[in-house]
């Protein structure tokens, strides 16, 4: 198979030789040929040296590099990768666990395929692109997961519509790519959870707070929770099988507050510990009163690009400040972020300014971070996004 070519200017193929995943617009110096949007490009250096083969887009990150070696991309290329994906979800315990049927297999860069992403819920895997090209290849990545996880995987169900360059003209649709069952509860670490992978967001759960969620439960016993941002309830149940005395859960989406009530059912039935409320945070935790002694936020992403920072900042200040005003004392708070534009350093700073502001002592528990299906990429650092502390509050 014979591929475009892209030539890059001189001396911009060094973060390449990094292993750096990504090529910008303006490292390009020409294209042999037109190639569409999605399509896979080979590319040279100035000295016309093969570098590296990927997907080719329009704007501002050109090529995502799928391989540093001259290969083709075809089914056995997608085969290989998908099996050392999920190998090492087999390595690591997460993919073999008799209580657990939820994870990443695929994690875009740190799985080295950049724009892919493919959680596991049971027997469907939820596929989403966030490239053109990974929206190209999408039948054959398909097929090779199908293969690769013939004994595992049932459906596939490919989610793209609101996760693509809308510019690209792409106009993918939602739906099955193989297989279609409408059975959607699966478990993670025993606890058991509807998955609306039709309309939910992301892949339909959040399968990145499943640590965190599981040390929550450690901290649940005889507690009163508020799980801020509660989504599908995922906190909520965790802390409801820890022994919170009771276990409140807010969501300014009523579709969120009806996910989380039926997930609270599923595990625990009648529980009269466990109520929703469909409201603003901001408007909750002014009205509610000292009654909390483990708090939770989990805020959407305040940040979606750098031009965001400062007000995504004054954002997480704002929300933390209110915490801190309002935990009991001996309280517990778990705060997050998972804008990828807030760094580890910038979120603990706004942490630290709200904590200083209610003049409250405050101590450094654990220093949180996304799971280990979750890989960052060592040469692409930008991989890490969700950033976590727990907190104690005298
Ligand atoms: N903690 C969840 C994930 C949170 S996602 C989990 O473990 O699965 C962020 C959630 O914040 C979304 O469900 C969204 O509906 C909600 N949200 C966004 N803005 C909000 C606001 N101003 N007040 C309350 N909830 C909000």
């Amino acid at each position: 198979m014979s591929y475009h070519k892209v030539f890059l200017k001189s001396g911009k193929e060094e973060s390449l030789k990094r292993f750096h995943p990504w090529i910008f617009s303006g490292a390009i110096a020409r294209i042999n040929g037109e190639p569409e949007e999605g399509e896979v490009v080979e590319v040279y250096t100035s000295k016309k040296e093969f570098i590296a083969i990927g997907h080719f887009q329009i704007g501002s990150i050109a090529v995502r590099v799928l391989s540093f070696q001259q290969e083709s991309i075809d089914l056995s290329f997608w085969k290989s990768r998908l099996a050392v994906a999920w190998q090492m979800r087999k390595d690591i315990g997460i993919a073999t666990n008799p209580t657990n049927n939820t994870y990443r297999l695929v994690h875009g860069e740190g799985d080295n395929l950049p724009g892919l992403i493919i959680d596991v819920y049971a027997k469907t895997a939820v596929m989403q692109a966030h490239s053109a090209g990974m929206h190209v290849d999408r039948m054959t990545i398909s097929e090779a997961l199908a293969e690769v996880m013939a004994e595992e995987i049932e459906n596939i169900y490919y989610k793209s519509e609101t996760t693509l360059p809308y510019k690209a003209d792409l106009f993918p649709e939602n739906g099955f790519l193989k297989g279609g069952s409408a059975d959607n509860i699966a478990q993670e670490y025993g606890l058991k959870f509807h998955v609306d992978w039709l309309k939910g967001q992301k892949t339909g759960f959040f399968v990145d707070q499943r640590e965190n969620r599981s040390l929550l439960e450690h901290y649940s016993k005889n507690r009163s929770v508020l799980n801020m941002f509660c989504y599908t309830g995922g906190f909520s149940f965790y802390a409801m099988r820890g022994g919170a005395k009771l276990v409140h859960s807010v969501d300014s989406s009523a579709k969120a507050i009806e996910l989380t009530n039926r997930n609270v059912s599923l595990n625990f039935p009648d529980d009269p510990r466990h109520a929703a409320y469909a409201e603003d945070a901001f408007k909750y935790l002014d009205r509610m009163g000292g009654e909390y002694d483990l708090i939770v936020l989990d805020p959407p992403a305040f940040a979606k690009h750098k031009d965001a920072l400062r007000n995504a900042l004054q954002g997480y200040r704002k929300l933390n400040a209110k915490a801190f005003e309002k935990i009991k004392p001996g309280g517990i708070l778990f705060t997050f972020s998972c804008s990828q534009v807030v760094t580890k350093d910038n979120f603990r700073t706004a942490v630290f300014t709200a904590a200083a502001l209610s003049g409250r002592k405050v101590r450094i528990l654990h220093q949180l971070t996304q799971p280990a299906d979750h890989p960052v990429n060592i040469y692409h650092p930008e991989g890490e996004y969700l950033k976590g502390l727990v907190l104690y509050v005298e």
